[in-house]
């Protein structure tokens, strides 16, 4: 009399992969999760979208963390060597 499971596989998976993402991508999770979890969002849009958001995140956190933490000196010095490797007439055609 059962016409519809409670839950699909994947709809559960859902929920428990969603609450893995931020270790995942902290690489916290030990390797079954991430396993799991990249497994599952190879084949769920929705949750390979919510890994590859909290990846950007992570990413520009620490973009900002590293520039903030990098002292003056050592920022100087990185824009002067952009410097001298750019061509001082321009960016070329
Ligand atoms: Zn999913």
């Amino acid at each position: 009399m059962q016409d519809r499971l409670p839950l699909t596989d994947s709809e559960a998976d859902c929920a428990e992969i969603r609450a893995h993402v931020d270790d995942v991508v902290a690489m916290e999770a030990d390797a079954v999760t991430m396993a799991r979890v990249e497994a599952h969002a190879t084949r769920c849009a929705a949750c390979r979208h919510a890994l590859a958001a909290a990846r950007a995140y992570r990413r520009a956190l620490r973009r900002v963390g590293a520039s903030e933490r990098a002292p003056a000196t050592l920022r100087h010095r990185v824009l002067d060597l952009m410097h001298e490797t750019r061509d001082p007439r321009g960016p070329r055609p």
